[in-house]
């Protein structure tokens, strides 16, 4: 790594995924030949904001909540990222997923900026009262932050669309206006959009497709194996089996399912949503744990679960040719040189799971346009962007000799990098 990208990243309590973004920005920007000032203004967010929440729990007492809202950029338009509820946010890891966010929109070339939120709490342990209060608080204290033409949130850990729908609301009690556009992943009757809830897994399909036309893969004699069985593990399951990919193999927190005949998705996604959401117990395959599944002899690998699950530990032991990551930060970054030297095509997270970002972009373009598309149109639309963002970053790969994860980051920075030039500075 040249010496001018040297400088520590501003991310000091995770080791992973977040210092592995830092590493894959800096080798990016290197290879793109970026200028130092431009890499340092990058480097750091546009705004961070934190504030402290008082909110009157259920027993009368009074308990304080650190919240923060970290803007990256917004060179490429409003600032767009979840809000996370948990125990683990701090600043660093706000300000660290708020660039995550700034690469993912411009790599699929959505007219956004990225940002991040995040409120310190347990939402597992509070009443919906004072979730309620501890949302409206907070969307109190970041009204000038919030806007639809200024920074737009969306559900992340631990926040849902009834949480969306309470800021969206008393955002707009703050503006004197109904403003449905400030906020995405709404419910549906809320101004959510069709659509929305398939994105994800919808667009990690439509790159796995790309990237298969790319090895000439046949979808029809192909197999794959899934980590997770969430909304992007079950999704990308289930539309990779219409594609006539057999899937070998599901997982969840319970453990992995391994049947070499293929597993029926919808039957699994039947059984997990009448077994309290569990795969616990699913019949017609074999047990093995999550770690024998990512090492299975298939032809595509779908990390959909969490974070660091193929590191220096188990890189050199997978199989697959392809691997498609709908789960955000699933490779840590000193494992991307062994699955480079297999001769592995690796679709990164920023690519590969954009497509929920792209379909929050469509609920906050029909929001303002106050007319909603239908699902054939969401679709085709998202799957249009996807096809071309990762033709783009292939492109990118081929031209300046890297893999698909440093060529993603080379378009989203060279995006980002251009418009700050174009808009200039003090
Ligand atoms: P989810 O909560 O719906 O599902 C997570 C799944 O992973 C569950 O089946 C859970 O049992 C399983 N899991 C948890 N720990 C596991 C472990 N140790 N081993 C194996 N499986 C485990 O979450 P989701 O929305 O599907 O998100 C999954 C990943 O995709 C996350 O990294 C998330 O950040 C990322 N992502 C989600 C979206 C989206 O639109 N939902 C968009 C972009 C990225």
């Amino acid at each position: 790594m040249c010496a001018r990208y040297k400088e520590p990243a501003p991310i000091k309590d995770h080791l992973n995924p977040l210092d592995s973004m830092m590493e894959r920005f800096s080798e990016a920007a290197e290879k793109l030949g970026l200028d130092e000032s431009t890499y340092n203004a990058l480097k750091s967010p546009e705004k961070s904001v934190a504030v402290s929440i008082p909110v009157t729990m259920d027993d009368g007492k009074i308990q304080v909540f650190e919240g923060y809202r970290v803007i990256h950029s917004a060179n490429l338009g409003p600032s767009k990222g979840g809000i996370r509820y948990s125990m683990s946010v701090t600043l660093d890891e706000v300000k660290a997923l708020a660039a995550w966010m700034t690469w993912k929109c411009a790599v699929v070339g959505i007219p956004y900026g990225g940002a991040k939120g995040g409120i310190k709490c347990e939402p597992r342990d509070m009443s919906q009262g004072e979730l309620e209060r501890l949302t409206r608080a907070y969307t109190v204290a970041m009204a000038d932050v919030f806007g639809p033409e200024k920074d737009i949130p969306a559900p992340d850990m631990g926040t849902t669309p009834q949480i969306m729908a309470w800021l969206m609301d008393e955002y707009s009690k703050i503006k004197g206006v109904s403003s449905p556009a400030v906020v995405t992943g709404k419910p549906l009757v809320l101004g959510g959009s069709l659509g929305r809830v398939e994105a994800t897994g919808r667009g990690v399909m439509v790159s796995a497709r790309s990237a298969m036309g790319k090895l000439k893969m046949n979808p029809s004699s192909a197999t794959a194996a899934v980590q997770g069985f969430g909304n992007v593990g079950s999704i990308s399951a289930k539309l990779l089996e219409q594609q006539g990919v057999k899937i070998v193999a599901i997982s969840d927190i319970s453990g992995g399912y391994y049947n070499p005949k293929g597993i029926d998705i919808e039957e699994a996604m039947a059984y997990v949503a009448a077994n309290k959401g569990t795969l616990e117990g699913f019949a017609n395959a074999d047990k093995i744990s999550n770690e024998e599944l990512l090492e299975l002899d298939v032809d595509v690998l779908v990390p959909a679960a969490m974070e660091d699950q193929i590191t220096v530990n188990n890189a050199d032991r997978i199989k697959a040719k392809l691997i498609v990551e709908g789960a955000n930060g699933p490779t840590s970054s000193n494992a991307d040189q062994i699955l480079n030297d297999k001769g592995i095509m690796v679709i990164p997270d920023i690519l590969a799971n954009a497509g929920g970002v792209t379909v929050s972009y469509f609920e906050w373009v029909q929001n303002r346009l106050g007319y909603f598309w239908t699902e054939e149109r969401v679709n085709r639309r998202a799957d249009r962007i996807m096809k071309q963002a990762f033709e783009a970053v292939y492109d990118a790969s081929i031209k300046y000799n890297v893999n698909m994860r440093i060529a993603a980051y080379i378009v989203a920075i060279d995006k980002v990098a251009s418009t700050m030039r174009l808009r200039g500075t003090f």
